[in-house]
């Protein structure tokens, strides 16, 4: 089953998604993660897609479809986090699924705008994975270094105040109506993600009873 993680900037897709990757046999697949090397690596979509992520717009959907039908080519049971962020990008999505006969859920990140500055100032980047924390709401041991891999944290360059409402006016005008395209569908489930980072991991987990486990502890 593709699990599609749909919400604002600073919902907590990526921290979810790197739980469930951990406890669960779907594998996160996150565009953010994934332009942010291409740009580390400057790639020809790297290179294109910089000045859009800088200036928190969404890069083109032709770049962004490209990209996910690659990575998507042997994709199963993948948490998709960050894709479709429009209805071009929803329906090249389900004409990609279509024709490899999967089905998608999207898991819908209900969550109130005034939250997400805080989040998205206070977050705190693992480069090399993707892993985050925040300074107050989810701290590292010690400040600035991952716990797990020991390596510097980074604040992302659009994660400061001025990116993040333009990247917030950007959902709400080209994401945002993707919730009812799923809704009419019949293929969207809602959790409140305003609530604590492991009380939104159980009702995710309660909501999607297919997930197989890896045996990792929880
Ligand atoms: P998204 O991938 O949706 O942009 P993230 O998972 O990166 O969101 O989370 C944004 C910031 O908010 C991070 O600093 C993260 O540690 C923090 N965060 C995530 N979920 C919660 C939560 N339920 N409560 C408080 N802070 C959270
Ligand atoms: P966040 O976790 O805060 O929601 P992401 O890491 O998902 O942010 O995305 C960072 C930036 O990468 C976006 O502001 C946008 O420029 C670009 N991006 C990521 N995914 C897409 C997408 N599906 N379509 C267009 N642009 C995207």
């Amino acid at each position: 089953m593709i699990l599609i993680f749909l919400g604002p900037p600073g919902a907590g897709k990526g921290t979810q998604a790197k739980i469930i990757e951990e406890r669960f046999a779907h594998r996160q697949i996150s565009t953010g993660d994934l332009l942010r090397a291409h740009r580390a690596n400057k790639t020809a979509l790297g290179l294109e897609a910089q000045s859009y992520m800088d200036a928190g717009k969404l890069v083109p959907d032709d770049l962004i479809i490209r990209m996910m039908e690659h990575e998507l080519a042997n994709a199963k049971d993948v948490i998709v986090d960050g894709f479709p962020r429009t209805v071009a990008q929803a329906e090249a999505f389900d004409a990609l699924l279509a024709a490899k006969q999967l089905s998608a859920k999207a898991v819908v990140f209900d969550v109130d705008q005034n939250v997400l500055m805080a989040r998205l100032t206070g977050r705190w980047t693992n480069p090399r994975n993707g892993r985050v924390y925040h300074t107050i709401f989810n701290p590292p041991r010690v400040p600035g270094i991952d716990d797990e891999d020991g390596g510097e944290l980074i604040q992302r360059p659009d994660d400061k105040a001025e990116t993040i409402e333009k990247r917030l006016r950007e959902y709400e005008e080209k994401t945002a109506p993707l919730i009812a395209y799923y809704g009419r569908a019949g293929n969207a489930i809602h959790v409140n993600a305003l609530a604590d980072i492991a009380v939104v991991t159980d009702e995710v987990v309660k909501a999607l009873p297919g997930l197989a486990p890896t045996g990792h502890a929880a």
